[in-house]
């Protein structure tokens, strides 16, 4: 430590450097499937018709969008009080009472990884050091931690054989556990459309793993960054939180954190729209908690980046807060999930892939074709298609005018 001659040289990211690579590509036939940004049949990033709307509306508003001075610590006051809502009375009213006995801690953050970064910095700091992550994850979920105070990253089972290993995944929880004493351990658990599998474990799985997790006392991180991309539906894919907030069967004693992102859900990828939610739990204090966790948070967010970026916000405030274009989003999110059902449909009459038979077993924007690093890299040097390196390919690249061309290659590098 202490000279600059002697900094490694950290490895590209996993995902995002394979665009940089695809960018320099001459093949007109190129294929980019990496980056998990929805595109429509066109081959366009679009902006949603809800999120163009409320842009205009926002356009001719003095009131609305003409200051330009810094948002709050925490976020927009308007947009904490709409995503509270839309989050606990809309989407889970099973929050609803913890709403109103004002448990929950809130902060806009920058979109869900910015979540992620506060709340792994506010657990290091006070609660716990220690965290599963599903095997294989997101990348950047032990970039993440790791960078924010965590010293252990641990790896539950959760793949295999093309299904959910729920057996493996239970016995690494309970072995862990068995294994240490001390602070809590913490969990990520993907709220649906897992990244990267498509995998997500039934309702009946959940109740076996919430269970498990309530029992040994290990913090729940849900982190909901595909919410409405499933089912189509913004609700019904908030079940891992209702379930999770069923006071019935749990009492979470040190809190439940959301990481939520507006980034697909709404097509604010680069504004940075999201929010971390902290349930606090039933106490005696249970104010003072409330009150204690929010000045921690504040203290974390102002020491990172001070406050967050406006636009966004106020654009994602005005969806969620004028009635004709809530429904219109509702709308455009069903679309989104429409047009990836149909091309995994697609996909289906072209391949024979066992993970494209059952398509109720796939959800949401990827699908894990199991493809080893050898056939993605034939894929991306003979036929120009780019894939994640862990065989991940984003469906909503896939179109009317490539999808003959992408199925063939796939089928030609498939054994
Ligand atoms: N969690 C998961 C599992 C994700 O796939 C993503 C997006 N790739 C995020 C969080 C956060 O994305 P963003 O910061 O753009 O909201």
């Amino acid at each position: 430590p202490g000279c600059i001659h002697g900094i490694p040289r950290a490895p590209p990211d996993k995902i995002l450097g394979l665009t940089e690579q695809f960018n320099k590509d001459k093949n007109p036939k190129k294929t980019n499937l990496t980056v998990g940004i929805y595109k429509d049949n066109w081959g366009q990033v679009t902006t949603f018709q809800s999120v163009a709307r409320a842009q205009m509306i926002l356009d001719q508003s003095i009131e609305l969008n003409t200051d330009l001075s810094y948002l709050p610590i925490k976020g927009c006051p308007d947009f904490q009080l709409n995503v509270l809502k839309f989050l606990y009375r809309e989407s889970c009213p099973e929050g609803a009472e913890s709403l109103d006995q004002g448990r929950i801690s809130f902060v806009q953050t920058l979109s869900g990884t910015g979540a992620l970064a506060v709340t792994s910095k506010f657990l290091s700091l006070f609660m716990s050091r220690s965290v599963w992550i599903p095997k294989p994850s997101w990348p950047n979920h032990a970039n993440v931690f790791q960078n924010n105070g965590f010293d252990d990253i641990l790896y539950y089972s959760y793949y295999k054989n093309g299904t959910l290993d729920v057996d493996g995944w239970l016995d690494d929880l309970e072995r862990g556990a068995k294994s240490r004493d001390g602070p809590p351990q913490c969990i990520v658990l993907h709220a649906c459309c897992h990244n990267p599998t498509g995998i997500d474990p039934s309702r009946e799985q959940w109740r076996r793993i919430l269970d498990k997790i309530h029992e040994l006392n290990i913090i729940p991180i849900i982190d909901m960054a595909y919410q409405g991309l499933d089912t189509g539906d913004l609700y019904k894919d908030a079940y891992l939180l209702r379930m999770s907030l069923d006071k019935k069967r749990y009492n979470w004693n040190n809190g439940l954190f959301l990481c939520q992102s507006f980034a697909k859900n709404m097509g604010l990828y680069g504004e940075r729209v999201g929010s971390l939610s902290v349930v606090t739990p039933v106490r005696h204090n249970s104010k003072e908690i409330k009150r204690n966790v929010d000045s921690q948070l504040k203290k974390i967010v102002r020491g990172m980046y001070s406050s967050p970026p406006g636009y966004g916000s106020r654009v994602a405030n005005v969806v969620l807060s004028t009635p004709h274009l809530r429904d219109l989003w509702h709308k455009d999110v069903k679309n989104v999930a429409n047009r990836l059902h149909s091309v995994k449909a697609k996909m289906a009459e072209r391949l024979e892939w066992d993970s494209l038979k059952d398509q109720s077993r796939q959800h949401g924007m990827f699908l894990y074709t199991g493809l080893d690093m050898r056939s993605v890299e034939t894929l991306r040097e003979k036929y120009s298609i780019y894939l994640v390196q862990d065989g991940r390919l984003s469906l909503s690249g896939l179109n009317d005018s490539n999808v003959d061309y992408v199925c063939d290659a796939l089928q030609s590098v498939h054994r």
